[in-house]
């Protein structure tokens, strides 16, 4: 954290965009090579205990089966926790929620009435599963309140909760919070800690960066800012350290290396018309514990998940099409192991963390390198192995395909005849 800054000149740093020559501060940490390829067994050899942790906090680690810091826990949290600025880019599924809901459980002392950690990401379903991590986390810290608050649900429910028992940490997506706050039923002004998951995506659309921007501006100047992403292009580093003084800058890996290590990936070339054919096949096929499908629309989500029901599959799908409560049962029941397979959108593309998953199927080419990068992350989470299976049907795809291999630095081979079970199932 810095110096307290003048008014002005911080609200129009805020929102020139304009980006500059991204500087290479000495702050910055790379972390590559042997140790980063060894995910969080690592060379360090510390534990969580070297860390200096509340032992309420340490109770719940190991309650939480966590032996050894993962590689971003290990650079993180020792800075974190005194209070530093930090921006983080790492792999999807190496631990980066917990590097924020340590450092902020560490830090807080509740006081009674006052929000003092804010935590904003992009979807529902992110913010209850971040929620859950901070539950997790302080169930020896009975004093420390936690609440999650997002669209879709009553906001007098929301204002209710406000009024009688006031949480110390909030997570949330921003147009709720920024509802809640508009109204002044969430007071900002106590808090201490922000924290943008997925700040890349936060950041990039304009309409949530305005948000997010409103709402930062509530909050005290004297505070610690945290961000998180798998993907931190050039472009966005900037922007990012607007909100931020002296950041301690960590990026585990290069990008070129950001594909999980222990995923195997596949393509399959056929055409639109065949891809129902195929997917039968594959997951008549394939060994797997859970699937995750992602489509490129809502109405591509409910057709196929019927189609797969009707031919008795555990199928069931999420999107934005579906009321709040829906989404969350559905998600909820997917986590729990209820069902198999899940037929979603770029809804549950990021962030959300399903250990079962072993498979990502994109049945639709995404959009980008970074969304299929995110999307396969659901598979093969935390060094466990995966594999993840891409339709290709138009010349379109195969251009997303080429430059996801060019950027990741992967070799994407035609899916086999037969694929060893052993490459992709957890032991
Ligand atoms: P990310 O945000 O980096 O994509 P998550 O924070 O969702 O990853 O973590 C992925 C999974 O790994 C979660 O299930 C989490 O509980 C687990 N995990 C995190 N840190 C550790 C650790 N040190 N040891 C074992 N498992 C961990």
């Amino acid at each position: 954290m810095g110096e307290t800054r003048d008014n002005d000149a911080y609200e129009e740093e805020l929102l020139d965009y304009e980006e500059e020559e991204e500087k290479v501060p000495d702050s910055v940490t790379k972390v590559n090579g042997e140790s980063a390829k060894k995910g969080y067994v690592g060379i360090h050899s510390s534990g969580f205990r070297d860390f200096l942790l509340k032992p309420e906090l340490l109770r719940a680690i190991v309650d939480s089966g966590f032996e050894h810091p993962s590689e971003v826990q290990h650079e993180c949290i020792p800075q974190a926790i005194l209070g530093m600025d930090v921006i983080c880019q790492a792999k999807s599924g190496m631990g980066k929620t917990a590097v924020f809901v340590l450092s902020t459980l560490q830090q807080i002392e509740p006081t009674s009435g006052q929000v003092i950690a804010l935590v904003l990401c992009h979807t529902r379903e992110l913010a209850y599963q971040i929620c859950h991590e901070f539950e997790r986390f302080s169930t020896y810290l009975p004093d420390i309140k936690v609440a999650v608050f997002y669209g879709g649900v009553h906001i007098k429910t929301h204002k209710d909760l406000l009024k009688n028992e006031c949480p110390h940490v909030v997570v949330g997506t921003p147009g709720r919070i920024l509802a809640l706050a508009r109204d002044k039923e969430l007071s900002l002004k106590n808090v201490r800690h922000f924290i943008l998951d997925e700040c890349d995506k936060m950041l990039e659309s304009l309409d949530m960066r305005r948000d997010v921007q409103e709402i930062f501006k509530m909050t005290p100047h004297d505070k610690q800012v945290m961000m998180f992403s798998a993907t931190l292009s050039k472009e966005i580093r900037p922007v990012c350290k607007k909100f931020m003084q002296d950041p301690m800058e960590i990026y585990v890996d290069d990008e070129a290396k950001l594909t999980l290590h222990g995923l195997v990936q596949h393509y399959i070339k056929l055409t639109e018309l065949e891809k129902n054919r195929k997917l039968n096949d594959l997951l008549d096929a394939l060994d797997f514990n859970q699937v995750v499908i992602f489509v490129k629309s809502v109405n591509r989500a409910a057709e196929l998940n019927k189609l797969l029901v009707e031919c008795n599959f555990p199928s069931i799908c999420i999107h934005s099409g579906m009321s709040q409560e829906e989404r969350l049962t559905r998600y909820k029941g997917f986590k729990e192991g209820h069902k198999r397979i899940l037929v979603a959108t770029d809804l549950v593309g990021r962030g959300i963390d399903i250990e079962r998953v072993n498979i990502v199927i994109n049945y639709d080419m995404p959009d980008s390198a970074d969304t299929y990068l995110h999307r396969v992350g659901r598979a093969g989470r935390f060094g466990t192995k995966g594999l993840a299976i891409t339709f290709v049907s138009s010349a379109s795809d195969s251009d997303v395909l080429n430059q996801v291999q060019e950027r990741f630095e992967v070799d994407i081979k035609e899916l086999p005849e037969q694929i060893d079970t052993s490459t992709y199932m957890p032991s």
